[in-house]
Formats: C-alpha cells, sequence, structure tokens
C-alpha cells in the first residue's frame, strides 16, 4: 500500500530532528487541576474487530486470519480481543477455542446473547470472559425479542450469576443504550451491579449519540454503580471517537474499538484514531501502555483482508497523515516540528514529509532540501529556485525527482559560473525531465 507522498521530502529521519526538542503538548485551555472522575489517563480498550468487524459488510476471516490478527492486535498491547459468540457458527466456536489458547497477553472475551444456552457454550470455549447482550429500547422490545424490564432483568441475573459461579468476567450491556428510558437503564444496572457484574455496557447501537449526551449519561451512570463501565460507539454521524474520549471524561474504564473501525454499517470508534486522541491527551500513559507503531502493520492486514485501502486522510497512518505542504507550514515545520504537529510521526513509526515541488512552496523547504542533498548553495540560491519551482508549478506539481534534478543541475551550473542564465532557460515542467536525461 502507498504511504508516501510522491513529491515530498522525507524529514522524520534528518540528522537535526535531535536538534530541536519537542515542548510537550500544552493547551491554555487544558483543565488546570486533574478531573478525579476522569479516566482520560487509565482506561483499557476492548478490540472488536474479531466480532463487531466481522460484522463489516466486506468480511470474512478465516481461522487462520484471525489469529494472525489476534496476534497483531496482541502486539499492540490492546487489553482485551472480543470474538463472535460461538452459538454464532460452529466454525466460530472451533475459532473461539483457537484463539483462546494461543496464550495471547490479552484476555479472550466473546459476546453472546443473554440466555444461559450462549453462556455454556462460551464457557466450554475456554474464554476468559463473556460480554452479555440484550436490547432495552423500545424499538427492540417492541420489534426484536418482545420482552419487558422484569423479564429482562430476571433473564439477566440468571446469565450473569451463572457465568459468575464458573469463574469467568462477565459484563453486561444493553444494546441502543440511548433511546432507551433512562429509568430502565439505570435500574438494570444498579441489579446487576448489586451481584457482582464486572462491567456494565453502553451502547449506542445506532450511532445517534452525541459527545455531551453521552457525557452525561455515563456521568450519571457512573454515581450509580460501583462497578468498570464500558463504551460501545458507532460512527453513523462521525461521533465515534469524541464519544469515546467523552465516556472517559465521565468515568468509563473501557472503550470498545475495531482495525480501521470496520463493523455494523460503517462501524464504530477505530483503534488507531482513538490511540491518537488519546496520545493528544496523556502521550505517557498511551506510550508506555500500547506499541503505537504496530498500528500500521494490523491495519494493512485487515485492510487487505477486508478488501480496502486505509483512508487517505485515516487518523496515523494515511499517507497524508503527516505530510506538511503550504510553504509557511513547512518553514514552521523545520524549525520546530510541534509548531504544526501535536503527533510525532515517529512515536508511531511513521515518517513526516515536507512536499515541495508545487505552487505553494517555500524557500526554506528547498534550502533544506539542498542541505539533504548536501548540494552547497545559499540562501540566494533557494530563494531563486524556489521562484523558478512555483512558476514551473503553476503548470503542473513538480514530483521530488523533478525538484532534485533542478536543484542538482543548478548546482553544477553554479560551479560552472553559468548560474544566472540557467534558470531562464527552463521554461516548462518538461524541461527538467530533459535536463534529466
Ligand atoms: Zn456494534
Amino acid at each position: 500500500m502507498a504511504q508516501q507522498n510522491g513529491n515530498g521530502v522525507q524529514n522524520g529521519q534528518s540528522g537535526n530532528e535531535n536538534a530541536r526538542p519537542r515542548e510537550p503538548i500544552v493547551s491554555p485551555y487544558m483543565p488546570k487541576y486533574p478531573d478525579p472522575m476522569s479516566n482520560v489517563s487509565n482506561f483499557k480498550i476492548i478490540e472488536s474487530t474479531l466480532r463487531e468487524g466481522e460484522q463489516f459488510a466486506n468480511a470474512f476471516f478465516d481461522t487462520e486470519k484471525k489469529v494472525e490478527i489476534a496476534k497483531a492486535l496482541d502486539a499492540i498491547g490492546v487489553d482485551y480481543l472480543e470474538l463472535t459468540s460461538p452459538a454464532a457458527s460452529e466454525q466460530s466456536r472451533h475459532d473461539c477455542k483457537v484463539i483462546s489458547n494461543l496464550g495471547l497477553k490479552a484476555k479472550i472475551l466473546t459476546h453472546v446473547r443473554c440466555h444461559m444456552d450462549d453462556a455454556k457454550l462460551a464457557i466450554d470455549t475456554g474464554v476468559d470472559g463473556l460480554d452479555v447482550v440484550i436490547g432495552t429500547s423500545s424499538y427492540l422490545r417492541e420489534f426484536s425479542h418482545g420482552k419487558d424490564m422484569d423479564y429482562i432483568t430476571a433473564k439477566a441475573i440468571e446469565v450473569i450469576s451463572f457465568i459468575k459461579s464458573k469463574g469467568l468476567e462477565v459484563r453486561f450491556s444493553t444494546e441502543d443504550s440511548f433511546r432507551s428510558d433512562l429509568v430502565d437503564l439505570l435500574s438494570i444496572y444498579k441489579a446487576v451491579d448489586k451481584i457482582g457484574v464486572n462491567r456494565v455496557g453502553i451502547a449506542d447501537t445506532v450511532g445517534c449519540a452525541n459527545p455531551r449526551q453521552v457525557y452525561e449519561l455515563v456521568r450519571t451512570l457512573r454515581s450509580v454503580v460501583s462497578c468498570d463501565i464500558e463504551c460501545h460507539f458507532h460512527n453513523d454521524t462521525g461521533c465515534a471517537i469524541a464519544n469515546a474520549y467523552a465516556a472517559l471524561e465521565a468515568g468509563a474504564t473501557h472503550i470498545d474499538t475495531s482495525v480501521l473501525g470496520i463493523g455494523e454499517r460503517n462501524g464504530i470508534t477505530p483503534l488507531g484514531g482513538l490511540l491518537a486522541r488519546m496520545y493528544a491527551a496523556d502521550k505517557k500513559f498511551v506510550m508506555d501502555k500500547y506499541d503505537l507503531t504496530k498500528i500500521r502493520e494490523v491495519e494493512n492486514i485487515v485492510a487487505d483482508s477486508v478488501e480496502v485501502t486505509v483512508p487517505f486522510n485515516n487518523y496515523i497512518t494515511g499517507y497524508c497523515a503527516f505530510t506538511h505542504k503550504a510553504g509557511i507550514h513547512a518553514k514552521a515545520i523545520l524549525n520546530n516540528p510541534s509548531t504544526y504537529e501535536i503527533l510525532n510521526p515517529q512515536d508511531f513509526g511513521m515518517t513526516r514529509y515536507v512536499s515541495i515541488g508545487h505552487r505553494l512552496t517555500g524557500w526554506n523547504a528547498v534550502k533544506n532540501r539542498f542541505e539533504q542533498l548536501n548540494l552547497g548553495l545559499t540562501d540566494e540560491d533557494a530563494k531563486a529556485v524556489t521562484q523558478k519551482i512555483k512558476e514551473l508549478a503553476d503548470v503542473r506539481p513538480l514530483s521530488l525527482d523533478d525538484v532534485d534534478t533542478l536543484l542538482r543541475t543548478y548546482h553544477q551550473a553554479k560551479n560552472e559560473g553559468v548560474h544566472t542564465h540557467f534558470l531562464d532557460k527552463i521554461e516548462t515542467p518538461d524541461h527538467i525531465t530533459q535536463l534529466a536525461a
């Protein structure tokens, strides 16, 4: 997969990188005092590519692919892997067993309906825990399972007690929580908290919630239960990362993700995007806990497997995520990358590019390229060549090869003392190609 811009200058490995200390990310709008409710610096990731991700339109993971994805996610250091219910199919049941036996650091969960048969089947696969789910919204109660809240509560208590009696971790989640009655929600969460459930889950199954609604619901729930709180956000309206962040600020403890956000419809909170968001909030916590340089690998595995390309504007790994183009940005980036970067590409195993072969270029970036090519030229030279690049790039953008040819031949002309007229003779981008020939 092409990850680099054709007309860019690699800057991430340049020798002067270490000479420019990066300041910590400081915003005058950061809270002055730590918020004791917030878990922004203390959260866990439940990675659901092998459950939610299987619900993506193009997804079909055979056992070998599931194992490859599970190992790649474990290498990042995600806390949990969530797998498709063994009740879904015989192959799904087999795969739960295989992945539970890999000896990964991540705990293995499977996602089951609030049903004794499903729970029994799941426990026998050797997973560490069960994520139990049942719908509580009026839509689901009327159009899906047709059960009332008393029935749902009694069933939840029966299933949770059974799982706990087998010594497994158990989460209880409602489905479509943001269109469920608040009193119903809080009373069922209270009931399951009382019998010792490990986590309760809030799920924005339909992607309707916004960050403020999330904050309020999680904050309310936090005051009602003492167990952990897991949150699951769909991305139908583009709020999945922001909602996850708001949930953690309000006291949630676990966030569901999938690689590239794949899942039902347009999916859920993407793993890479969540890690970018959390890195910007607490770099040390994120870097100590997760290996961010492994994100690209798992994204490529999953993208290939489900036959999509990594989006151009993807968090961290999109081909332009660390490409700087405008001349004024390029100058500042070369002086101190923090000026226009809150994410240091090296922390993610990525490389910064300063794009120079276009009409918005600036002479500082061109001068930086001189230096990288080890051509002894002056600021005046850089300004003259930059003027020529702008003129030519009004016709079409130049490739990095074009720019390098121009710089090298200009340098040669200068050594021969003929550089004053050299630039005048180059009237079109194609002349550069001829120079190279
Ligand atoms: Zn979902």
